[in-house]
């Protein structure tokens, strides 16, 4: 009962715009967030179904329940697995069942439908059948690119190749998957897919990652041998993806580990440890500590170089809810989130010898991304935006096209911004660095072939069990400028 309690908690403060449901899902403490994060989305979704069967039927009269109850139990009894409690509460959801069906029953009929699925409105109907693939990074900590294709073939997987355009990855079904257009060490299968209980997951050679979450370590791209942050880590998929770029070099010895990960939150951090040691991370040192109170003069840091700034958002571009968009926020909530993200910006950019800083949220809301980053540049007038990627398709809102966002109707993914900050050797020459996913791949990812992770996993599941201003740089274009910028990248490197 515990389950359903929470979940309708959730959804009256969802009402009440009181949060993000995934973040009330991990507020909420309950001991399984994936179910109860499956079970607020599935129920979000029915909702307007539910409704009108819970009221056909005086459902709530009869039993006295508050309609977010009535909902998640209505949901479970009927196009759940059967309602998941028992005593007085299994009972009287017995006692209600065949009316409740009935009412179903008599839906499907005046629709002319035979699905539950077709019941849904319209536009559900549309975000259903669009979905977001099932992106699968390979961890190349513990295997290559070709090895899992190989191994997923000899499963009956069918490999159609890579994909090269966004439009490919539309029309995966079955068994076929294909390699992403933009990441090499991303394989993409039909939103469906389910690879939990793989072994390939379990071993910890493939982690479920959406592909925008995927982003900002791919783009931070620091060196082997480098003093990386990961300031706002838990549950630690962008660590892990750090660790498999630096090729987990600084293992042996604890103290010459050189990728620090802090985070406050204890529980994320116990699954985070799970989640490296199932992905073969050795050279993390994780730290249950304020970022915000991480000193940035201290000895340990001296030669940190590259920060990855992931912190809490207000989880707005998770796809989550019926229609796909994001939840209202209440403003306030929103201002409070930005003040605390352009908080540890600033913070980053503190470390003596930092050269970049990667800030990521998964929320869609300006004032979380352009606007922070707007003022902490503001702010920071040393530090100067680098042109990201430039062939993404999806860029920053306003003035600030170097960064990315990405989305379900764009890019194939959960919402998501992503911004780098570089400190500025020369002055300002009005030129910005360009990074794309090809000078990436061309410093670090050697390999051929090459988004929670427990928080992607907690939304995949839901996804399986349901069917985030400086003056605007000159954009380059040309192949020439692209190989400079390339080498100028490498040099930094060097
Ligand atoms: N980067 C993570 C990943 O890819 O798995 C997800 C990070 S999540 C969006 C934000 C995290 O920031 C949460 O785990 C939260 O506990 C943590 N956090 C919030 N405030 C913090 C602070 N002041 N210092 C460190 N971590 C913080």
């Amino acid at each position: 009962m515990a389950l359903y309690t929470k979940a309708a908690e959730i959804l009256d403060k969802v009402e009440q715009k009181k949060g993000a449901v995934k973040t009330l899902v991990y507020d909420s403490k309950f001991q399984n967030i994936k179910q109860l994060f499956a079970l607020v989305c599935e129920t979000q979704k029915y909702s307007s179904v539910l409704q009108e069967i819970i009221e056909s039927t005086k459902f709530l009269k009869e039993t006295k329940l508050k309609l977010n109850l009535a909902k998640v139990m209505v949901y479970d009894l009927l196009f759940g697995q059967g309602v998941k409690c028992g005593g007085a509460w299994k009972a009287m959801m017995m006692k209600h069942r065949s009316r409740l069906q009935a009412a179903l029953a008599r839906m499907k009929v005046k629709q002319k439908v035979s699905r539950n699925e077709d019941l849904l409105p319209p536009g559900v109907q549309d975000a259903k059948a669009r979905g977001i693939p099932r992106y699968v990074r390979v961890n190349m900590l513990k295997t290559t690119v070709e090895d899992v294709i190989d191994y997923l073939k000899r499963e009956g997987f069918s490999y159609q190749g890579r994909a090269s355009r966004i439009e490919d990855l539309c029309h995966l079904s079955g068994k076929a998957f294909m390699g992403d257009v933009h990441l090499r060490e991303l394989l993409v299968f039909p939103a469906k897919m389910d690879f939990h209980d793989h072994y390939l997951y379990k071993a910890g050679h493939i982690i479920l990652q959406d592909k925008a979450s995927c982003l900002p370590a791919y783009l931070l791209d620091p060196p082997v041998g480098g003093n990386v942050i990961d300031a706002c880590a838990a549950p630690g998929n962008k660590t892990s993806h750090l660790a498999a770029i630096m090729k987990n070099k600084g293992f042996l010895l604890y103290l010459f580990r050189k990728l620090f990960a802090f985070d406050l939150d204890v529980k994320r951090l116990s699954t985070m440890s799970t989640l490296l040691l199932r992905a073969g991370v050795t050279c993390h040192k994780l730290a249950n500590q304020d970022f915000l109170k991480v000193d940035p003069l201290s000895p340990e840091y001296k030669e940190v170089k590259h920060v990855l700034l992931d912190p809490s958002c207000s989880g707005s571009g998770m796809v989550c809810l019926p229609d796909g968009s994001s939840e209202e926020q209440d403003s306030e909530r929103l201002q409070a989130l930005a003040a605390f993200q352009l908080r540890c910006l600033d913070h980053a950019l503190q470390f003596p010898q930092l050269q970049r800083v990667v800030y990521s949220t998964c929320s869609i809301h300006s004032t979380e991304n352009e606007e922070v980053v707007s003022a902490c540049l503001q702010k920071n007038p040393g530090f100067r935006l680098v042109h990201l990627f430039p062939e993404w398709p999806e860029r920053g809102h306003g003035p600030l096209t170097q960064c990315l966002r990405a989305s379900t109707k764009e890019t194939l993914t959960h919402g998501f911004f992503v911004a780098m900050l570089e400190r500025q050797t020369t002055p300002c020459s009005g030129e910005s660095i360009h990074v794309s996913m090809t000078s990436s791949m061309d410093l670090d990812m050697g390999e051929p072939g090459g988004g929670d992770e427990e928080v992607e996993d907690v939304e995949d599941q839901a996804q399986q069990d349901s069917s985030e201003i400086p003056e605007e740089q000159p954009q380059q274009s040309t192949t020439k400028k692209k190989k400079r910028n390339r080498k100028k990248h490498k040099k930094q490197e060097n």
